[in-house]
């Protein structure tokens, strides 16, 4: 076979023929020892399995050491050399039509690798006996008066003994010759002492155990479990070795006749020992067979599936994916590493990973220190610039995971590294749109603080003077001068409110809060000064006004007094403005509920008071009612607004309600009128 050939080729052709021709030859004058008697039938004749076994492994050059053993052996046995020849020939023939049978069959493989490899085995082992048995009638016919019935007779016997010859030897000297893939482990050897040592136990009792002048119990059968074990634990050599060993001792016994083949005929206990050597032998090599090609499937299975993780890591190509040994030499290199740093893998493995890092970096021995802490803490996920090939650099997101072997010895690292260089550049642009965007805003808050300021000082000069004109202290106006003089003023004055809200919203819009005042704030003195700054203009809309201050209320609210005027004056303006006829009524009252729940402010307050301002007026669909608290919307946003004004009161009232500690809320119904309720802490109305 292929392993032993090369020093076979080194040894001289002849050499080998005579050493084969001289063990046929001896194995031969062995096996003549143990023919069963009465006649010289041998049950089994291992130089066929020897010849078969030569042929197969040295080739069929080699033909004539078996001839030249046979017609040796023959000789001092057989009479005639012309039928020595015939018989040598018989035999040598036998091993070439063996040997070509098996080829076609099976192939060149030895161990028989797969149970239908032992089939095929089985059937060349029965098949090429035919011909040895044939060619031998030749010689037997011719010189001895022999009937046919002892032709017959003597044609079975000689095709019985090679057929169980060749599948006993044949095996053993092939499966010897390749190699064990038995771990010989101190458990494994004790297991095959005892194997040992109950194979022959078994073996004692199956042909040794009775005596020889009594029937013996028909025990083959406790063969077969050793045979099974032999296949399931051990290799082919080990299972050809016992069964060679069960074999000869079977036939030692049987010459001695004792055991269960021995009370039969000739004839018949060789066919029951070819029967139990077939089935012994078979019973183990299928075995194993199956066994080695399960071992087998089972290794390609895993390795083939390893071999397409490794190739799909390869093919990665959004990721780098590679591997460090323990000191952080590169051993693996992907697509995805060869594309993001722009090495390719025969330029960095082997080389350490540092060269990725900027210098800096590497100085201050940030490689080491990541690698450091994979070991102890398992992964380390980490962000930085790193540097291609080119010398260009590019963000990294870095997962560096430690692996280890099943006894938790460090093998290496694994690192995948993902270039975020356009995520990182998008998120600094939007950035710096943002700081932009906020310091426009900034500078827009600021244009209209100083904007109003400046607004202020010429109106109140403007103001002061129509208001001298509409007193007209002189006389010398007309009516209607006085009048035209009032216009001016109130309009001055509707102008000077407008820019106080502006001046509000531009506070609170440029993050510079209006600056609070927070006291004790006296109640009854808030429902005098409501009564008159709205009572006169309640009286000319001709709708009613009423203030409620509630029992149970303390004298004062800890806020700024100022703001919460400036509230209500609001969201009483706009009840007014809204409200046709019917009237508006400002309720305070003491409260535990009603405000947004899970106010963190007013939840944890000791108590709040409620203001509601209530109207009869028009109403606010349900679907504005958030809306204008926003600056600059109203209900009725057209260009030909019915009622004017800004839309600013409602937010800068949200966002001083909200800076007291509290909230606004709203409920309305188109046609039905609005109540607008503020709600304040009692106290710690502080920011
Ligand atoms: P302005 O009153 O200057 O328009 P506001 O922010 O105070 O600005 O109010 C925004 C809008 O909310 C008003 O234009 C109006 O459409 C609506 N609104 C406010 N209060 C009432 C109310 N009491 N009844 C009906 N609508 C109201």
């Amino acid at each position: 076979m292929q392993q032993v050939s090369a020093p076979i080729r080194q040894v001289s052709y002849w050499l080998w023929v005579a050493l084969l021709a001289s063990v046929y030859f001896s194995v031969a004058k062995a096996s003549l020892l143990l023919a069963i008697p009465p006649g010289y039938a041998t049950a089994v004749w291992p130089p066929s399995g020897i010849a078969l076994a030569a042929i197969l492994m040295l080739g069929v050059r080699y033909w004539p050491g078996i001839w030249i053993g046979a017609a040796v052996a023959n000789l001092t046995i057989e009479t005639s050399f012309a039928a020595a020849a015939v018989f040598a020939t018989g035999n040598t023939l036998e091993a070439l039509a063996g040997a070509m049978l098996t080829r076609r069959a099976i192939g060149p493989s030895y161990p028989l690798g797969r149970g239908e490899d032992v089939v095929k085995f089985v059937a060349v082992a029965a098949l090429s006996p035919t011909v040895a048995a044939t060619i031998a009638l030749i010689p037997l016919s011719l010189g001895h008066a022999l009937t046919g019935p002892q032709l017959l007779s003597n044609w079975w016997t000689w095709w019985q003994g090679d057929a169980a010859g060749i599948i006993i030897v044949t095996p053993l000297i092939l499966a010897w010759t390749t190699r064990s893939p038995i771990l010989w482990s101190r458990a494994k050897v004790f297991e095959a002492a005892c194997f040992v040592l109950l194979l022959l136990g078994a073996v004692w009792i199956a042909f040794g155990s009775a005596a020889p002048d009594r029937e013996p119990y028909p025990l083959t059968f406790l063969i077969t479990p050793f045979i099974i074990w032999a296949g399931l634990s051990f290799g082919q050599r080990e299972v050809t070795a016992a069964s060679a060993v069960v074999c000869g001792l079977a036939v030692w016994y049987t010459v001695e006749r004792r055991g269960p083949f021995a009370p039969f005929s000739l004839n018949e206990s060789l066919l029951l020992f070819l029967a139990f050597a077939s089935t012994v032998v078979v019973t183990g090599l299928v075995l194993s067979a199956l066994l080695s090609e399960r071992r087998k499937s089972a290794e390609t299975r895993l390795s083939e599936s390893e071999e397409r993780f490794r190739l799909m890591v390869l093919n990665v190509t959004d990721y780098a994916i590679f591997m460090l040994d323990r000191e952080g030499l590169i051993t693996s290199w992907n697509a995805g590493a060869e594309r993001i740093k722009g090495y390719r893998a025969n330029e960095v493995i082997g080389r350490h990973f540092s060269r990725f890092y900027p210098d800096e970096d590497s100085r201050k021995g940030k490689p080491r220190e990541v690698l450091d802490r994979a070991a102890i803490d398992g992964r380390v996920q980490d962000e930085g610039w790193r540097v291609r090939k080119d010398g260009t650099m590019f963000w990294a997101t870095v997962v560096i995971t430690a692996m280890r072997d099943a006894h938790g010895t460090l093998l290496g690292f694994s690192k995948v590294v993902r270039d975020l260089t356009e995520r990182k550049r998008a998120e600094s642009e939007l950035m710096g749109a943002t700081a932009l965007a906020e310091k426009a805003n900034r500078a827009k808050s600021e244009f209209l603080a100083r904007m109003s300021h400046e607004l202020r000082t010429p109106l109140n000069s403007l103001m002061i003077l129509a208001k001298l004109l509409t007193d007209n202290a002189g006389g010398n106006l007309t009516p209607k001068q006085v009048q035209q003089a009032q216009v001016i003023h109130e309009a001055g004055g509707d102008l000077l409110a407008l820019i106080n809200d502006l001046l509000d919203l531009a506070k609170i819009e440029s993050g510079v809060p209006p600056a609070l005042n927070i006291g004790p704030a006296g109640l009854s003195g808030l429902k005098d000064y409501l009564e008159s700054a709205f009572g006169q203009a309640a009286r000319d809309a001709g709708l009613r006004f009423d203030v409620v201050v509630e029992e149970g209320l303390p004298d004062t609210v800890e806020t700024d007094a100022l703001r919460l005027r400036q509230i209500l004056r609001n969201l009483l303006a706009n009840a007014f403005k809204f409200t046709r006829q019917g009237g508006v009524a400002l309720r305070i009252a003491a409260s535990k509920s009603g405000w947004t729940p899970g106010h963190a402010r007013l939840d944890q307050a000791q108590g709040a008071v409620t203001f509601s301002v209530s109207d009869t007026g028009l109403g606010i669909p349900e679907d504005k009612q958030e809306l204008i608290f926003q600056a600059f919307q109203q209900v009725d946003g057209g260009t030909n607004r019915e009622f004017g004004g800004t839309g600013l009161g409602l937010s800068i009232s949200k966002e001083l309600a909200q800076r007291l500690g509290g909230e606004i809320r709203v409920s309305s119904a188109p046609g039905s009128g609005s109540t607008f309720t503020l709600y304040l802490p009692l106290s710690s109305a502080r920011d």
